[in-house]
């Protein structure tokens, strides 16, 4: 199907883009990668009046790091540019398991990191992974700039906070306290499609006690998850088997899944056990400097995990 009629407008700077949108209220849309927003242009799910395409603002295809470790996505970085990333693997291992899993390589190439937590599916992948490591997302509009935490960002399925006239200008992940290691587990029916159920875990630790913790859900509820229970059962002491699965126990009843073609709820919730389980064992086992690589598996689990130093491709910290 094609989409119904619409104005298209390519600005060339911010304030001009912020100023279309403001005149266009409720019925303009921003344009990212369109991986999302042209599907549902196709299907007349969304009929936007205007459309203003971002793609020619200066300056937004970034993903950098602060001196002091915070990172930052800027709204035109693509899922390609993540999964390429040297500075995700040596720094953000949550980050650099999830990248490869996400989509196929066509979407990762136009994709971005930031359209995808706007666009708030409940089955996106970033919107746990930044949730898992307590990240936020920067919005500029008439007003001026507002930083709204991931957990606030995500008001529903395919809801944000976003005003009409707000652009999403990047992420934020905040720098890791101590060393960070972490994991992105997901099930897929095939490679490439969305998630039956997705993990993330980012843990922070400081010899062997664990300081911060964040676990999230993809594709079990209306929206994407954080398992705070779960994250909380982690912090303060070692990660022991005990510990693991507590924690594995309190994610499982966090999630919300349905029985559906993808699978029955009680298979979900086992998956979201398993892939906690999973993910801390494997962290415990091998140190916060160590990792896995994010290989497709047979048993249709992609995804990986790792720690925050340098490593080499076959699971040893180089
Ligand atoms: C075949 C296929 C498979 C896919 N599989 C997966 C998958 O496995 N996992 C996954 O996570 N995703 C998947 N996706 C979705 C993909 O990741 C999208 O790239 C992502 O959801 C949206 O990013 P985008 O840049 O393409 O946003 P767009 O499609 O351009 O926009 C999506 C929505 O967000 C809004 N928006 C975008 N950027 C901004 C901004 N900067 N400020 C304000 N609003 C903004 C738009 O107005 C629109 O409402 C898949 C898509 C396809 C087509």
């Amino acid at each position: 199907m094609y989409p119904s009629r619409f104005r298209y407008e390519a600005p060339r700077s911010l304030d001009e883009a912020i100023g279309l949108l403001h005149d266009g209220g409720d019925y303009a849309k921003v344009l990212a990668g369109g991986q999302s927003l042209v599907p549902l242009m196709k299907l007349r799910f969304a009929s936007p009046d205007l459309i203003v395409d971002i793609n020619n603002l200066p300056g937004l295809d970034y993903h950098r790091a602060d001196p002091d470790g915070t990172l930052r996505v800027g709204a035109l970085c693509r899922h390609a540019d993540l999964e390429r990333s040297a500075l995700l693997k040596t720094t953000q291992p949550t980050m650099a398991a999830a990248a490869p899993v996400i989509a196929d390589p066509i979407v990762r190439n136009r994709g971005t990191l930031v359209g995808s937590l706007c666009h708030a599916d409940p089955q996106g992948d970033w919107a746990s992974v930044v949730m898992a490591l307590g990240g936020s997302v920067v919005a500029r509009g008439p007003g001026g700039r507002r930083t709204i935490p991931i957990a606030d960002f995500v008001t529903g399925p395919f809801q944000n906070v976003l005003d009409p006239d707000e652009i999403a200008v990047e992420a934020v992940i905040p720098a890791a306290q101590g060393q960070r290691a972490g994991g992105y587990l997901k099930l897929e029916r095939r490679v490439g499609d969305f998630a039956t159920v997705g993990v993330a875990v980012a843990v922070e630790t400081s010899g062997d006690t664990v300081t911060r913790a964040g676990i999230a859900l993809t594709g079990v509820g209306g929206s994407t998850i954080a398992a705070t229970a779960a994250a909380g059962a982690l912090t303060g002491g070692p990660l022991t088997a005990d510990r693991i699965g507590q924690a594995a126990d309190l994610a499982a009843e966090a999630a919300q899944p349905r029985t559906d073609h993808r699978g029955s709820a009680e298979y979900k919730r086992h998956m979201v056990r398993t892939f906690v389980t999973r993910i801390l064992t494997r962290i415990g086992e091998a140190g916060p400097a160590a990792t896995a690589g994010s290989p497709a598996r047979a048993d249709g689990t992609r995804g990986g995990l790792g720690g925050s130093s340098p490593r080499d491709d076959t699971g040893r910290a180089a």
